[in-house]
């Protein structure tokens, strides 16, 4: 094993309203970072066009998803936007216990739930626009939701938003460039705490005793 696999897996949750740019931001932290694997969530909703199956989503009949629940399948699951969406247990349980991140494009109760489950593995961050105006301009942009999904979605983004005082971080996507580099920042020293790396006491008992 080597002295990466050692490190215990970081639970990355990153929230925001749609349209906050998290999509984006995780997508390049994804292509940037071979350490950190996404978590693919199982949905009811219908896959939107470029969406594949087992890529973006495993997209599931209500009852599908409800015998998932039935046997416990799912880390955590919500209603969202009235659709059911859960993160599966065991692509998780693999990769962390493999020495890999993980990040969670997941909602505020999916990352209450991650939160009580998986205590100091979980780092949190909240994503948030830098104002109303441009978060309706950015909905509109994506040309695949109509005009009243988008009213409820930015309904919906007030909710999400009154949540952020719950999270570890809190960044505001006014420059999708900053953003990103803190988040990259804040993935590096979350992996450097002392208590996620359990090679230490061993490689520091060797560098005094060599
Ligand atoms: P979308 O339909 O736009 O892909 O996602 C809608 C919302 O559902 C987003 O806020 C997204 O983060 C959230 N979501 C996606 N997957 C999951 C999941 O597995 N669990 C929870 N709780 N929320 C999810």
């Amino acid at each position: 094993m080597t002295d990466q696999a050692k490190r215990r897996g970081v639970m990355l949750v990153f929230c925001a309203p749609s349209g906050a740019g998290k999509t984006t931001i995780t997508r390049q932290i994804l292509e940037k970072d071979s350490q950190i694997s996404l978590s693919v969530s199982a949905t009811t909703r219908a896959a939107r066009p470029g969406e594949e199956e087992g890529i973006h989503y495993f997209f599931k009949s209500v009852d599908a998803f409800k015998h998932m629940i039935a046997d416990d399948e799912l880390l955590e699951w919500a209603e969202v936007f009235g659709n059911y969406y859960g993160t599966p247990s065991c692509p998780v349980e693999k990769a962390l216990s493999e020495g890999h991140d993980v990040l969670f494009d997941i909602d505020w109760q999916g990352a209450r739930q991650i939160r009580e489950k998986g205590g100091d593995d979980v780092v949190s961050v909240f994503i948030l626009p830098p104002s109303s105006a441009e978060l309706e301009r950015r909905l509109r942009d994506r040309g695949q939701d109509a005009d009243d999904v988008i009213m409820k979605r930015m309904a919906k983004a007030g909710a999400e938003i009154s949540h952020w005082e719950e999270f570890d971080y809190v960044l505001i996507n006014d420059d999708l460039e900053r953003c990103l580099a803190d988040v990259q920042h804040i993935i590096g020293a979350e992996r450097v705490k002392r208590e996620r790396q359990s090679q230490l006491p061993g490689f520091v008992k060797k560098l005094l005793t060599d």
